[in-house]
């Protein structure tokens, strides 16, 4: 039986980040996950830093935008109808949540996370030797209705107030900055101090390494053996069992498994995505992310070729998948960027794990001492990783905590 500091259990992205600020501080640390780090949800996303987001992702508000969705038209969002009375209180809470009052109150509560999103990450990559995944040169925003780009007018209003670069582009503003966009949309905002990577599960990977270069331990095991063993926590590996005083749950979406059976019952919901690379034709090429806000789907330039990203499925997390969004919205997609040859057979799906007010839950578990929790990064757990690992590592060391934990804490659901 081995013996460490701490355990986290989960090896995405924010695990992954927990266990290095834990080593960093000096805490003799063991990753736990049942496979490699990073490849699940941290493998799939569209590589997004956002160190820009002020809102939490809008709810359609439009009667004939809820018609496509309901009559399973709409390229953005897709849902499983036996998933519908599991997911609709849920929905009625994210509803409210970002309404004006609510979006404005995740800007205040989230803006401490966002707003170190870009440097946090640039720090793991110096000293982790990833700084070569890294692009500074923000994400562009497309928009293909006057009235849906002055629908944005709020939100610009507040990264004005708060300092924020962002920039509104005509069409052929947008060209310059992206050649092979063809002039499908009206508006376009560039958020340049957001950053992306050209490959996420290179970016965990290699905070696993330099994880285990300051002597953590990466093992294979299964989380939900979790339980507590003479006033310590133990978990099962394939090494054996490891024993710890303090746990770190970053099982993103896998966390509910482990916490229900420990009476922990947080209202966790899963927005499906999908992801398929194809070969740009000719010449063509972007040199940072565009996202169709019409359509909800992202053009991310990858290692891989160019990722598109879908919208939110709402769907049972292990229902099989069904990624119908392609076919609606690959027109669509086809028009703005000249997509050649589909690079694998298969699309690739994962699960974003959101609370009904998009904030993360990262802090101690209610009810079990040693036990802490750093997963429902919805959107954004490429991009809050780092930062929320180095919020984590803090509080479990006792340290000063860089900023006001309480309004990602667990006990917001009190009541
Ligand atoms: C299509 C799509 C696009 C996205 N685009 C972006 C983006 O551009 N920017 C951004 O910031 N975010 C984006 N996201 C969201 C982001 O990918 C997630 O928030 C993030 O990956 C969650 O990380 P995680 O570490 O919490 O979860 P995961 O990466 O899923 O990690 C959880 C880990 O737990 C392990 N695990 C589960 N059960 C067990 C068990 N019983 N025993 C042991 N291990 C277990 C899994 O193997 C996994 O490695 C996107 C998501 C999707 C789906």
């Amino acid at each position: 039986m081995a013996r460490t500091d701490a355990i986290v259990l989960g090896a995405g992205i924010v695990g992954t980040s927990a266990a290095l600020h834990l080593a960093k501080r000096g805490l003799a640390v063991t990753l736990v996950d049942r496979r490699g780090p990073g490849e699940e949800t941290s493998y799939g996303n569209a590589g997004v830093i956002e160190g820009n987001t002020l809102f939490p992702h809008a709810f359609p508000s439009g009667f004939g935008e809820l018609l496509r969705i309901a009559l399973k038209q709409a390229p953005e969002a897709n849902y499983h109808l036996s998933f519908l009375p599991k997911v609709a209180p849920w929905l009625l809470a994210y509803r409210s949540n970002t309404r004006l009052e609510g979006s404005l109150a995740f800007a205040e509560a989230m803006r401490p996370l966002f707003s170190r999103a870009v440097s946090e990450h640039e720090a793991l990559m110096a000293e982790a030797g990833a700084a070569r995944y890294l692009r500074k040169d923000g994400w562009i925003k497309l928009y293909r209705s006057d009235e849906a780009f002055e629908a944005t007018t709020r939100e610009r209003e507040l990264a004005v107030a708060l300092g924020l670069n962002q920039r509104a582009l005509s069409v052929d503003e947008t060209r310059v900055l992206e050649s092979s966009l063809m002039p499908v949309f009206r508006h376009a905002v560039h958020w340049p101090d957001a950053a992306s990577v050209s490959n996420p599960l290179a970016v965990t990977k290699a905070y696993a390494a330099r994880f285990a270069a300051l002597g953590g331990v990466v093992l294979n095991g299964d989380a939900q053996t979790l339980h507590r063993s003479e006033g310590h926590w133990r978990v099962e590996t394939d090494e054996g069992p490891v024993d710890a005083r303090e746990v770190v749950v970053a099982l993103g979406p896998w966390a509910p498994d482990l916490l229900g059976r420990l009476g922990i019952d947080l209202p966790l919901m899963f927005k499906r995505g999908y992801h398929r690379h194809f070969a740009p034709r000719g010449n063509a090429g972007l040199t940072r992310p565009v996202v169709d806000v019409a359509n909800g789907y992202c053009l991310a330039p990858m290692e891989q070729g160019i990722r598109l990203t879908t919208g939110a499925e709402f769907a049972a997390r292990d229902a099989a998948p069904t990624p119908v969004q392609f076919d609606r919205l690959l027109p669509a997609a086809r028009d703005l960027f000249p997509l050649g040859e589909q690079l694998e057979a298969q699309p690739w799906m994962g699960s974003r794990p959101c609370f009904a007010d998009s904030r993360p839950v990262i802090g101690r578990a209610p009810g079990q001492p040693g036990l802490w929790l750093d997963y429902g990064h919805a959107h954004w757990g490429l991009t809050l990783g780092p930062a929320s690992g180095r919020l984590i590592a803090e509080m479990v060391t006792g340290a000063v905590p860089f900023c006001d934990p309480a309004p990602y804490s667990a006990e917001r659901f009190n009541g």
